[in-house]
């Protein structure tokens, strides 16, 4: 048997969380077999556990798109017993059972073997937002980005996302502004690497199709007015990378940022990104984060303690990570 978190769809189609005790013989039969020290939780869990978005796919589901933590039987000869792995995205959580329990069962496809100097926690510090913060980043630069080219907008400032952009960004020797709602934290969003801060009210309703120029680019986790209006504020030639929907899924905008400006927008997935990308962000985020940073960034609680934090969330009242012990 081991622990996990267990979401079951009630009749009248609402979800109900639960923290169980699961026969090890329902895992899902896959090529490797893990014991999970580290799981997180995300946006995305927290939709899942509290059924306030469609994510899962399947029931009963375990959520969890990210975990840490050592293979115990594995089918491919390249991944051994006892090496240290992560495992983000790819559905987990979703249509697979997902990294908030004891145990999982995965395609060896999926696996990332820990770079040099990640432990199973510091991983799961990081996370799926902070491996998408550096998916982000890597796509400005791709798209021609540079610490010459001027300020970088990060909006969900206080948020997984938005703050591991801010530190990664300012760490290659970015001038960030972080924009956020919770302007009482700015002085950990400066300690983070932000130049300024803003107020995201500035960027929530509804603006000009075109705007004073501000921004050589940007890393937006909001969507909805706010991704228009940093499309309206972005500078001739600028980019902006696209990664969620804090605000909304919509995108109330007109082409003239792209046709007048031209402005590029690039959406980010870290779910089905594929390997090559996966490995290099992964590496870039063994080399450029620290304990120091990892530890200011988030916060560990117990699987005990996951389906009350999912609310809190939603809720916007965390600031960064939460990582998560699943032995306990
Ligand atoms: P968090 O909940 O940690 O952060 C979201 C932040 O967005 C909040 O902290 C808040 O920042 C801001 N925010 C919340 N509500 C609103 C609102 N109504 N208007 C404006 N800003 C708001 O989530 P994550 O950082 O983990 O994820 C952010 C988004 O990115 C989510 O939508 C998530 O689903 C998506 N995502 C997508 C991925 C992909 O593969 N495309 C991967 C990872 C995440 P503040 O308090 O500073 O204003």
């Amino acid at each position: 048997m081991f622990k996990a978190i267990v979401l079951r769809q009630n009749e009248d189609g609402t979800t109900h969380p639960s923290v169980e005790m699961v026969d090890r013989s329902l895992l899902p039969e896959s090529e490797v077999e893990l014991s999970v020290e580290y799981s997180t939780l995300n946006y995305k869990d927290a939709l899942a556990i509290t059924g306030k978005g469609p994510v899962v796919r399947k029931w009963p589901m375990v959520p969890g798109i990210d975990l840490a933590g050592t293979i115990e039987r594995s089918n491919d000869a390249n991944l051994k017993p006892g090496t240290l792995v992560l495992v983000n995205g790819h559905g987990m959580g979703e249509t697979h059972w997902g990294g908030l329990a004891q145990r999982a069962c995965v395609p060896s496809a999926w696996l990332t073997v820990l770079p040099e100097g990640l432990s199973a926690r510091d991983a799961m510090a990081i996370g799926t937002a902070g491996y998408t913060a550096m998916l982000s980043v890597l796509a400005l630069e791709r798209h021609g980005v540079t610490p010459q080219s001027g300020p970088i907008l990060v909006t969900g400032a206080n948020g997984g996302v938005g703050s591991f952009s801010i530190a990664l960004l300012a760490r290659r020797g970015y001038q960030v502004t972080a924009s956020t709602g919770r302007m009482g934290e700015a002085d950990r969003l400066r300690s983070l690497g932000a130049k300024e801060v803003i107020d995201r009210c500035s960027l929530g309703e509804k603006g000009k199709p075109l705007q004073k120029e501000l921004w050589a680019g940007a890393i937006d986790s909001v969507g909805s007015h706010t991704l228009a209006n940093v499309c309206a504020q972005t500078r001739y030639g600028g980019v902006i990378t696209a990664c969620g929907l804090a605000q909304g899924m919509d995108l109330p905008t007109t082409v003239a940022p792209f046709i007048l400006r031209g402005v590029s927008l690039v959406g980010i997935d870290s779910v089905y990104a594929p390997k090559p990308i996966r490995d290099k962000a992964w590496q870039c985020l063994a080399e450029e984060t620290d304990a120091a940073l990892r530890d200011q960034i988030s916060a560990e609680i117990s699987l005990n303690e996951v389906i009350e934090e999912a609310g809190n969330l939603l809720a916007g009242r965390i600031k960064g990570r939460v990582v998560v012990k699943v032995d306990t």
